[in-house]
């Protein structure tokens, strides 16, 4: 090098810039093999000297690197360039007097270089700064050029560049540290899982001021499960591996490092790294990230301080996930909950397409429930959402309430022949096969802009109508529902008024004796005359009464009138007609049933024997004990009980046996199939035998069917065949001219 004249500028500067080539294709940025040192002096020989006074020297196993400025601008913009420059050799006296403690005081003030070390040097004494400058800019030493042995300037370079790299470290550890808890702030803000691992990376790579050359993030599903590994977040040439097992990384070695450091649960550093976060669930969670640089011992110790920091956010990211799918999903199906269901009906709604929501309620399933188990009725449960979710693929399948199921999908596949017939073949439950049913209510959404929540309460008319009908039927939604939901207030309206106005009242079919036709009873049955004379079916208005809270008030009227009228019957001579009342489920909860029934006995003065409530099964479904409960009340009143429409119900016959019923009433609907098949009439006859029931057949319509009932042991039956309905007076007419007595 040469530097004698003003030419040796241009040369330091290709020198320089040497030192920058070599630096780019040598070493990463920031590996410091060499302390870079910056002489500053206007006198070229200074340069020289200094260069030849240091050639050779080592501080701390690492050689001196010289850098020169030849004034105090081009120091400036020197300092700015290089980011970890560790001695300044300044000369005070260059442009002018002060420019060396000038650009001192730039350095501190405007730069903010804190590590940078500085020695001043000045050719004449008496350019000396003063103390409080010294100190105030922490200015290393202060020496005449005169005093600068080749032994002393090495001895006060090392004392500076030892201080520079402590100061260094310190600074860099201050900024680690600020970088960590940033990045923990910014991580927490990022909910779920596949963020937060980008996210960690992103910092990551911020605090070892590398770019990642290829990163991956993978996490065990199950503690200790290596197996069960996957990625949850990559970048670079792993990007298509997200969501992928980990198993299916194509480099052996990036595996098994990552292998390596979930089943050892801690982090490995070396030229790639590769990063354990713990978490109290155990599912560990690597980090691998490539940073092609060497680490020294304080990225470590941050490295250490990340982990540990981030595995605290990683915790609440999975605390997060945790409540997200507490409040999304349903715990015992795993599906979809209503939350979340409305949620993708309102993402559907901005959608264009023709989406059907379905809800889909299973027929009977507390009785299910409450005859054979929870367990059982979780089975059923699993199985028809198994059977939806494999026979809808694509659709959504949500667990809507208890046994409610929601489905949303294209028209073409979500509509009522296809979910019908979905669960026309059995189900498999503890390898019986069984048969289940549901009712539909359905909904198009048809480009209409209904919120999700519309949309819902649209399909719940439907089912409701649907639930309405028979076993497995389906509703879909339209216009005019909204309009019967109307018409159905209109009617309840109409059903109190009735009340008040004495438009209820009671008919009486009769029941006879199977062996001779005698008259054996007689059953009250609620009737609703409008003011126009149409009738209102008790299928009708008793639902919408229980629903309306009415049915503890028109039960109580109908116990209270049947006594009554059977009272007057027994003055007429009927003395051992039996009178049959129908008792809804709502009226047995009523806390003041018992009382209602003693006082409606004894103000008749009936003997309680003569009365029969009639419950049906269902009940029995509901709340069996208080059931068991109510029927020995009303046994030991000394009132008879049936059980009405059996068979059509879905108790067991377990059940059947802790109920005191005295008799057994046969749906009609079993009698009406007879002809081409009687063998549940049989079953049920049968069965009420074997229990010491007597049994009644409902709806004997033909002498053919009541033949048969007689030839089957059966004791009692009613229906059109023997007699209609009838109000007091018919019916005291037909008392006295019975119809057809078989
Ligand atoms: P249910 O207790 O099964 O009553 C028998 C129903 O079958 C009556 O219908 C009766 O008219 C009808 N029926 C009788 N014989 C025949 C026949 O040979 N063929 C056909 N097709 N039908 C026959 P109704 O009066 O319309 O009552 C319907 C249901 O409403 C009753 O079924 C009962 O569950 C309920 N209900 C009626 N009155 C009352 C009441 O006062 N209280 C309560 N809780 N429910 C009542
Ligand atoms: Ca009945
Ligand atoms: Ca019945």
């Amino acid at each position: 090098m040469s530097g004698n004249d003003e030419t040796s500028k241009p040369l330091i500067d290709d020198d320089y810039i040497l030192i920058e080539d070599e630096a780019t294709a040598l070493l990463p940025p920031r590996c410091e093999r060499e302390w870079l040192v910056l002489v500053v002096d206007d006198d070229p020989d200074v340069h020289q000297a200094t260069e030849f006074a240091l050639r050779g020297m080592e501080v701390e196993g690492r050689s001196l690197r010289l850098l020169h400025a030849h004034s105090a601008a081009e120091a400036r913009q020197r300092i700015v360039e290089i980011d970890d420059l560790a001695v300044l050799l300044l000369d005070v006296v260059m442009e002018s007097e002060d420019a060396g403690l000038k650009l001192v005081e730039h350095v501190r003030r405007d730069l903010m270089r804190k590590a940078l070390r500085i020695v001043l040097r000045t050719g004449q004494p008496g350019y000396a700064p003063e103390q409080e400058t010294i100190r105030d800019y922490d200015i290393n030493d202060y020496k005449t050029k005169s005093e600068l042995t080749r032994i002393r300037l090495y001895t006060m370079l090392t004392t500076a560049v030892r201080a520079y790299r402590q100061m260094r470290a310190h600074e860099d550890m201050r900024r680690g540290l600020e970088t960590v808890v940033r990045a923990s702030t910014e991580l927490t803000k990022l909910r779920g899982m596949q963020l937060f691992a980008q996210g960690v990376v992103g910092q990551l790579c911020a605090l070892l001021d590398v770019q990642p050359a290829g990163l991956i993030c993978a996490q065990e599903a199950h503690p200790g499960d290596l197996m069960s590994a996957r990625v949850i977040a990559a970048a670079g040439p792993f990007q298509h591996l997200i969501q992928r097992p980990l198993e299916e990384l194509e480099v052996a070695e990036i595996q098994s490092s990552l292998k390596a450091c979930l089943a050892e649960r801690r982090s490995y550093f070396g030229a790639t790294l590769t990063l354990y976060f713990a978490s109290e669930s155990g599912c560990g969670l690597a980090a691998y990230v490539e940073v092609r640089r060497e680490l020294d011992e304080l990225d470590r110790h941050l490295l250490e301080v990340f982990c540990a920091s981030m595995a605290v956010g990683f915790e609440n990211v999975q605390l997060y996930a945790r409540l997200v799918d507490q409040a999304y999903v349903d715990p015992l199906l795993k599906l979809p909950n209503l939350n979340r269901l409305l949620e993708v009906l309102d993402q559907a709604q901005s959608a264009s397409g023709d989406l059907t929501l379905a809800l889909l309620d299973v027929d009977q399933f507390s009785a299910i429930n409450d005859t054979l188990g929870h367990a059982y009725g979780d089975m059923v449960l699993r199985a028809i959402a198994a059977r939806l979710i494999k026979g809808l693929p694509g659709c959504t399948v949500a667990r809507i309430g208890n046994d409610v199921f929601g489905v949303l999908g294209p028209g073409t596949q979500v509509h009522a022949d296809a979910l019908t017939q979905l669960l026309v073949e059995n189900f498999e439950i503890e390898s019986q096969p069984v048969r289940l049913t549901a009712c539909l209510g359905l909904v198009e959404q048809a480009g209409s802009k209904r919120r999700g929540n519309e949309l819902l309460s649209d399909a719940h008319v439907a089912l409701k109508q649907a639930k309405q009908h028979q076993r497995g039927s389906s509703v879909c939604y339209s216009q005019s529902m909204g309009q019967d939901v109307r018409e159905r207030m209109h009617l309840l309206t109409g059903l109190r008024d009735a009340y008040g106005a004495h438009h209820l009242f009671l008919v009486y079919q009769p029941k006879v004796k199977l062996s001779d036709g005698s008259p054996s009873g007689i059953e009250a049955l609620m009737r609703w005359r409008k003011d126009d004379g149409q009738y209102v079916s008790p299928d009708r208005f008793i639902p919408l009464a229980e629903q309306a809270g009415m049915m503890a008030t028109l039960g109580t009227y109908v116990l209270r009138s049947a006594c009554q009228q059977l009272a007057r019957l027994r003055v007429a001579g009927y003395t051992q007609l039996s009178m049959a009342v129908n008792v809804s489920q709502a009226q047995l909860r009523e806390p003041d049933f018992i009382s209602v029934l003693r006082k409606a006995i004894e103000d008749s003065c009936l003997p309680p024997e003569q009365l029969e409530l009639e419950i049906t099964e269902s009940m029995a479904a509901e709340d069996l004990a208080l059931l068991r409960h109510l029927l020995g009340e009303i046994s030991a009143l000394g009132v008879k009980v049936a059980i009405d429409d059996f068979g059509t119900g879905f108790s067991s016959l377990s059940v059947l046996r802790h109920l005191q019923a005295q008799r057994l009433k046969i749906d009609r609907s079993f009698i009406s199939e007879m002809a081409q098949d009687d063998s549940i009439a049989r079953m049920v006859i049968g069965l009420g035998h074997t229990l010491g029931m007597s049994v009644t057949a409902e709806g004997v319509e033909t002498p053919e069917q009541a033949q048969a009932l007689r030839e089957m042991g059966c004791e009692e039956a009613q229906g059109f065949h023997f007699g209609r309905p009838m109000e007091e007076l018919a019916l005291l007419q037909w008392l006295a001219a019975p119809g057809p007595r078989v």
